[in-house]
């Protein structure tokens, strides 16, 4: 996953209260002593809630930007609070 965010409001990139649900399936590894140590975790879904900026304090305006990891400028597009990323 590759995705950043942008306030608009302040120009921050850099950082940002994410409240996110996770559906995720985990490798639970236990020895046996009782002690788990989870060795995998695949997240099945997730539903990003609302993303807050930590210098403004802004809920709204925050931009996600896709980044692709192939160094191409993404398109921008407005974060859709409540919209599932696709995985
Ligand atoms: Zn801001």
């Amino acid at each position: 996953m590759a995705i950043r965010y942008r306030c608009s409001a302040c120009g921050n990139r850099t950082r940002f209260d994410v409240l996110e649900t996770r559906r995720t399936r985990s490798f639970f590894h236990f020895d046996l002593g009782g002690d788990c140590r989870v060795e995998e975790e695949e997240v099945l879904d997730s539903l990003v809630e609302s993303v807050t900026c930590r210098w403004c304090g802004r809920a709204t305006g925050i931009e996600a930007l896709d980044d692709g990891g192939d160094g191409v400028d993404a398109p921008e597009r407005p974060l859709a609070t409540g919209a599932r990323a696709p995985r």
